[in-house]
């Protein structure tokens, strides 16, 4: 048994490619948005756009296949995948309030854009306490590096705030979270050159998000083991098939590569685990580093 030494660097959370959800989305399905749209930028009264937004909720239930489906199943924010729960769309800007701005009337404009939208689980979404004594859940939560550079209303571009939640729609965020075999959530240090706030992101990011939920951490770390038992059983069997010549340990070898690259597909139970648990392995294990660059 080797010295299962792991080090970081890589991608890390599940990416979502906002562009392939529109595509996905029916044009009457986009029209019925706009013009909600158009009719909320014309109301003057918080009130009427509020009941408006109320009024209009199962525009955005009715896609929540749709963004189910680019995830397979699985929450965008965790990665957790459970058939049995009502996992809601998200609106990652609050449509209705932002939590501790009480100023701030939410983010109405965006309550029918489909960019606004992530699909979570009831943990992510939702306030709530975890078995292991956290307590986490984003609701209205939306906080910015500098919460003078908000927002405050559509005349002002969404683009001239720095949100401190890591967004699974954008790909260097996605590169923020790195996790070991401990099952927490880390910084990936090769982020830092990139992105100056990381570790303060991806640290208020596990606690809104509720990524140290212990039923999340158990999940991590049984994926990062069963990775690292998989690449010692591919190598092992390599080493058996070179001075043996065994025919079978050269199918064992090249089925456990199979199965090692399954482990990191997009629809693979926390598939982003699978990934930084090969590329941690990779300086160790000639199948890691295989399966690492494949
Ligand atoms: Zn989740």
């Amino acid at each position: 048994m080797k010295n299962k030494k792991t080090s970081t660097g890589g991608l890390s959370l599940i990416f979502i490619d906002r562009q392939e959800v529109v595509e996905m989305l029916p044009n009457d399905w986009k029209a019925k948005a706009k013009s909600i749209t158009d009719t909320l930028l014309a109301t003057q009264s918080d009130a009427a756009r509020k009941k408006l937004i109320g009024e209009n909720e199962d525009l955005w239930r009715s896609i929540k296949g749709v963004l189910a489906k680019v995830s397979h199943d699985k929450c965008w924010y965790c990665e957790t995948a459970d058939v049995r729960s009502d996992n809601a769309v998200d609106h990652f800007r609050p449509k209705g309030r932002v939590a501790g701005v009480a100023s701030h009337q939410g983010y109405w404009w965006l309550a029918f854009d489909v960019k606004n939208y992530r699909f979570a689980c009831t943990f992510c979404n939702s306030r709530r306490h975890g078995d292991g004594g956290t307590t986490g859940g984003k609701a209205d939560h939306f906080p910015l590096l500098d919460g003078s550079q908000r927002a405050g209303g559509p005349s002002v571009s969404i683009s001239i705030e720095i949100p401190m939640l890591l967004d699974p729609c954008d790909y260097v965020d996605t590169t923020a979270i790195w996790f070991d075999e401990t099952g927490q959530v880390k910084v990936n240090p090769e982020v830092l050159a990139v992105d100056d706030n990381a570790s303060d992101r991806v640290c208020i990011s596990r606690d809104i998000y509720h990524l140290d939920h212990v039923r999340l951490i158990e999940a991590r770390k049984r994926i990062f083991l069963g990775v690292l038992d998989m690449c010692d059983r591919a190598d092992n069997a390599l080493l058996t098939y070179k001075s043996t010549q065994d025919p079978n340990a050269r199918t064992l070898f090249r089925d456990s590569i199979n199965s090692l690259k399954r482990m990191k597909n997009r629809d693979a139970p926390y598939s982003s685990v699978a990934i930084c648990a090969v590329k941690g392995y990779r300086n160790s294990s000639p199948s890691a580093k295989l399966v690492a660059e494949a």
